[in-house]
């Protein structure tokens, strides 16, 4: 589903996205391994002659990266992500348990379908520029969670940062039951949007939000 111009939604669990630049591609995360099908007709459909050049994480959650199995080695795309994410992603650090019973779920569940990590190319750090996305750390979900700005379109890439309402309306808060720090990242997700003002809201859960200016004053608002 094409969002903007040069910007395509797969959705699915968790949503990915395809950019389109003048010479290359791009993808925003990657979602869980049965995406990679979709991912693949995707960049068949809209961008069948130009190289798939980044694939950009903005957390190291299983929805998020477990298409990279798939992927990272089907295209040979530079997996880029935050420099306190990498080691999640590659595996040779695990992320702090979530408290409760969905921490304890989410252990069986690493525990049946372990996963042996995968490669990350290139690290960013907060306000750096790669692929034409500015990055913003903005930690809380994870310690290195990032959202990425399109410098050519302010399209904002938010990964886990917020969530959206079904109608595409509404900004949600982050989720309270997936962050290591729910405080944090409530915190980082209203300083998301001092630093940027997104012409679209992509996130990684809901529907994207056009013109988001007036949706971003009611959260900011409602949870200040
Ligand atoms: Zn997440
Ligand atoms: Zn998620």
């Amino acid at each position: 589903m094409k969002v903007l111009e040069n910007i395509y939604l797969i959705p699915s669990s968790v949503n990915t996205y395809l950019i389109e630049r003048e010479a290359y591609c791009v993808l925003i995360d990657t979602g869980m391994s049965k995406s990679a099908k979709k991912i693949i007709k995707t960049i068949k459909t809209y961008c069948p002659d130009k190289p798939l050049k980044g694939i950009m994480i903005t957390h190291a959650h299983q929805d998020h990266i477990a298409g990279l199995e798939t992927l990272g080695q089907l295209y040979g795309a530079e997996v880029v992500s935050h420099k306190e994410e990498r080691d999640y992603i590659m595996n040779i650090r695990k992320l702090p348990a979530i408290e409760g019973l969905v921490g304890i779920m989410l252990r069986m569940f690493q525990f049946l379908s372990p996963s042996s990590g995968y490669t990350v190319d290139q690290i960013v750090t907060d306000r750096e520029v790669a692929f034409e996305l500015k990055v913003y750390h903005l930690p809380g979900h994870t310690p290195g969670t990032i959202a990425f700005e399109d410098i050519q379109t302010r399209a904002l890439f938010c990964g886990d940062i917020i969530n959206t309402n079904q109608k595409g309306s509404k900004i949600l808060p982050p989720s309270k039951t997936f962050a290591l720090d729910y405080e944090q990242a409530l915190k980082a997700s209203k300083q998301m949007f001092q630093l940027s003002k997104p012409s679209v809201i992509l996130p990684g859960h809901g529907k994207p939000i056009l013109n988001p200016s007036e949706a971003i004053k009611t959260y900011l608002e409602e949870y200040s």
